[in-house]
């Protein structure tokens, strides 16, 4: 017998299949992950094929040393979305099936841990007999009390209640009265403990919903988009279908785009599932991921949550894939090989014949661009439950309150509206897109900007111990007390952060208690859940937070929501920064009056008639949808177009350039009077719009392409170009998640 092998090593020389033989001895089967001689080395490798005979020399083939698991690792579908991977993203194969596995999984960085335990070997109904038999030793007999009900024991719990527990075991084991032994032990990575509340009456919308998502369990569908507004119950449609493809014995994926966003989804999931789910995501121990991978694997967990990476969890006999908040960036990948979590989740889908969901408030222009084309079905829940009203939107023109001599961080109305809910009893959420104590240093003489030495961006204000940071790099640097540019003595931090805002909350309403969530006071590895919780348990009456709070999250006690500057995404270089800007408020708007009081919502802004924010304010989603696409349509971005970029990173921005002129003419040189030419709308070599980041200078090569089939062997022609040895690093970028 003979075995069709990929070697884990990442390079383009040996992407392809190395035959080897298979001992007697082994136990081989496709999928498996091997240890092989490859040169003068062992290296790990995945069986792809087995086969009866080979075309090479029988005699110069070297056997398969040893095999890593005593399963296979991959699944036969998964090994197939690999190779589909592979030629989308033009990698080679094994990074495609690193994709599959728990990077600890490679170069056995994990073990399975192992648990020591004790267990009676006498029959249980002996045991009152054996404990009388042991009055000289009060010890033998506690220890058989303990182990009286023939279950096994973890030693740790036994070595909790009897001191040196060791002695009496080692004579009970001698009298062959018990025995000890290792057992698999599971990393566990819950929090606390749920209690299941009661399943609700589902409203008309869910069932109507549900309707058509149950048969697609069954039988192939399109992948579905479901449009709800924020409160109108889209996780009890998860939950529902997810129990309906368990009942018909499939298994299920639910993605969120960062678990630290969607702690009640994973206790709403947990209170009612149990230990049939299990959660992968990037917070995990190594041992704890490790762990849950292998429940799903081994089949023990049918139901998995987690982030982006989740979409390839081994679930066999796969009955639906949801995608939750289904227009969130953070699906698609970052690195190499990039995918999108959406794309891959729609392929699994087909291959394996299960219902996809992609889910949202504020659906990304592509899937609903999709549902128009009639690629997806549009499933619509256009009411909160029970009739809650959606909340209402006031727009506040920070330029009219600086006219009228506030120059506070809060507008009238917003500091009003705070006075009333918390007079009442009720709890607010305050949301800022920043974080750090103020957004940038100035000088208000000269008008310089503090900036990162290494990074062309602005460095942070942290008031706690008086330093300048860098979000990018991290650098760290003392606050500076005269301007390094005039000398002047009027530098200071401009702009407002969430600490800022913090101490302004707590000088105004002293004893409403303010609760701050943002990437400092969440670093521990539960330091959210328990943010969360102690604001819904009550013990503050604000939760004032970036991004972390804007979506997902439900407070029935909230009825006021505030968004202090509006408008600081809208001003990204990015195309796509309008989408980012209405999703990102409709969301937060949406945290506002869940629960049996109204909600009331306060946008501060100064941009009030840009229609992303005059569209988050009606919330109005297809009104939004039909001027982006418009705008999408006439400046020919996605989705009607491809966005493509080369970028160079190098020592110098002279270099980085240098570079970038030379692809884009080689482009140009190459492909101008050929059909493909057609296919690039507009290319471009320039710097890129943040020129520095850990002391690199990037340039890019910006294109649009057609969507087309063709295109794709323009880019493949494009992965090789990159590939190729240039004076500086050179990354090709298809639809990336940041055009920075
Ligand atoms: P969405 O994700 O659509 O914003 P959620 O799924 O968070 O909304 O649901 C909002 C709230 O409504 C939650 O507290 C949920 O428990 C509750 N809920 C969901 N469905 C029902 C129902 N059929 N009847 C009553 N309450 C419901
Ligand atoms: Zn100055
Ligand atoms: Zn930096």
């Amino acid at each position: 017998m003979y075995a069709e092998i990929i070697v884990d090593i990442a390079s383009e020389q040996v992407d392809r299949v190395f035959t080897y033989a298979v001992p007697d001895t082994l136990n081989i089967w496709p999928g498996m992950r091997v240890r092989v001689p490859f040169g003068p080395r062992e290296k790990e490798g995945y069986v792809i094929r087995l086969k009866e005979r080979s075309d090479y020399d029988e005699s110069k083939i070297k056997p398969i040393l040893a095999a890593l698991e005593d399963y296979p690792a991959l699944l036969p579908e998964l090994m197939e979305l690999a190779w589909e991977i592979r030629e989308k993203c033009h990698c080679p194969l094994c990074e495609a099936l690193r994709l599959m596995l728990p990077a600890e999984m490679r170069g056995g960085r994990v073990k399975v841990k192992t648990e020591e335990y004790a267990q009676l070997t006498i029959p249980t109904d002996r045991v009152d007999e054996a404990i009388d038999s042991q009055k000289r030793s009060k010890k033998r007999q506690l220890l058989l009390t303990i182990l009286s009900d023939g279950q096994p024991h973890p030693m740790d719990e036994l070595r909790s209640m009897i001191h040196d527990v060791r002695v009496p075991l080692n004579y009970l084991i001698e009298k062959e009265m018990a025995r000890v032994f290792e057992k698999e032990a599971l990393r566990s990575p819950y929090y606390g403990r749920v209690d299941a509340p009661p399943d609700p009456e589902l409203t008309d919308e869910q069932k109507e919903a549900l309707s058509e998502l149950i048969p697609a369990l069954q039988k192939q569908e399109k992948p579905f988009l479901l449009h709800g507004v924020t409160g109108s119950g889209k996780t009890e449609v998860y939950i529902r279908l997810v129990r309906q493809a368990l009942k018909m014995g499939k298994g299920a994926i639910i993605l969120v785009p960062e678990i630290v966003l969607t702690p009640q989804m994973i206790n709403w999931f947990r209170s009612r599932f149990g230990n049939a789910m299990a959660v992968l995501h990037s917070r995990l121990s190594p041992g704890e991921r490790f762990d849950e991978w292998r429940r799903i694997r081994l089949g023990d967990a049918r139901i998995v949550i987690g982030a982006r990476s989740a979409v390839f969890a081994p679930v066999e006999n796969l009955g639906v894939i949801i995608v939750d908040e289904e227009h969130e960036q953070t699906y698609l990948s970052d690195r190499f090989p990039q995918y999108d979590a959406r794309e891959i989740a729609v392929s699994r889908g087909k291959r394996e014949g299960a219902a996809v969901l992609l889910s949202s408030a504020t659906p990304s222009i592509y899937s609903y661009a999709m549902t128009r084309r009639g690629d997806y079905t549009l499933l619509e829940m256009p009411h909160r439950v029970l009739n809650r009203p959606l909340p209402r939107v006031h727009l506040v023109d920070m330029r009219n309150e600086l006219r009228m001599g506030n120059h506070g961080m809060f507008s009238t109305l917003l500091q009003r509206e705070l006075e009333e809910c918390i007079g009442q009893g009720h709890q607010a959420m305050l949301f800022i897109n920043r974080r750090g104590y103020a957004s940038s240093v100035n000088c208000r003489k000269c008008g310089e900007t503090i900036k990162c030495s290494r990074c062309d961006v602005s460095m942070t204000y942290h008031s706690v111990d008086q330093t300048l940071r860098c979000h990018y790099c991290g650098e760290i640097r003392p606050m500076p007390k005269l301007c390094p540019s005039c000398q002047s003595p009027y530098i200071k931090p401009m702009g407002i952060g969430t600490q800022k805002v913090e101490e302004e909350l707590n000088k105004r309403f002293p004893g409403a208690g303010v609760i701050r969530m943002d990437v400092d006071t969440t670093a521990g590895k539960n330091a959210h859940f328990e943010l969360v919780d102690r604001f819904r348990a009550g013990q503050a009456k604000i939760l004032l937070g970036t991004q972390m709070i804007a979506k997902g999250l439900d407070f029935p006690q909230v009825t006021l929501v505030g968004a202090v500057m509006a408008d600081l995404t809208l001003n990204f270089p990015d195309y796509r920064s309008p989408e980012r800007t209405f999703q990102l408020l409709v969301q937060v708007a949406g945290r506002a009056g869940r629960g049996e009081q109204p909600g009331e919502v306060v946008i501060q802004t100064y941009q009030p008639d840009h229609y992303a924010i005059s569209g988050a304010a009606t919330q109005d989603y297809r009104a939004f949808f039909a001027q982006e696409f418009e705008r999408r349509k006439a400046d020919l971005y996605p989705p009607f177009t491809m966005m493509a970029r080369f970028l160079c990173e190098a020592k110098e921005m002279t270099e980085a350039r240098a570079v970038a002129e030379e692809i884009k003419n080689r482009v140009i040189a190459e492909f101008s009077g050929t059909p493909l030419f057609r296919r690039i709308f507009f290319i471009r070599a320039d710097e890129a719009p943040i020129t520095r980041i850990q002391d690199r200078a990037r340039a890019q090569v910006l294109m649009k392409l057609l969507n087309h089939p063709d295109t794709d062997a323009l880019l493949a022609r494009f992965q090789e170009i990159a590939g190729e040895e240039f004076p500086a690093k050179v990354i090709l970028e298809i639809n990336p998640a940041s055009l920075a």
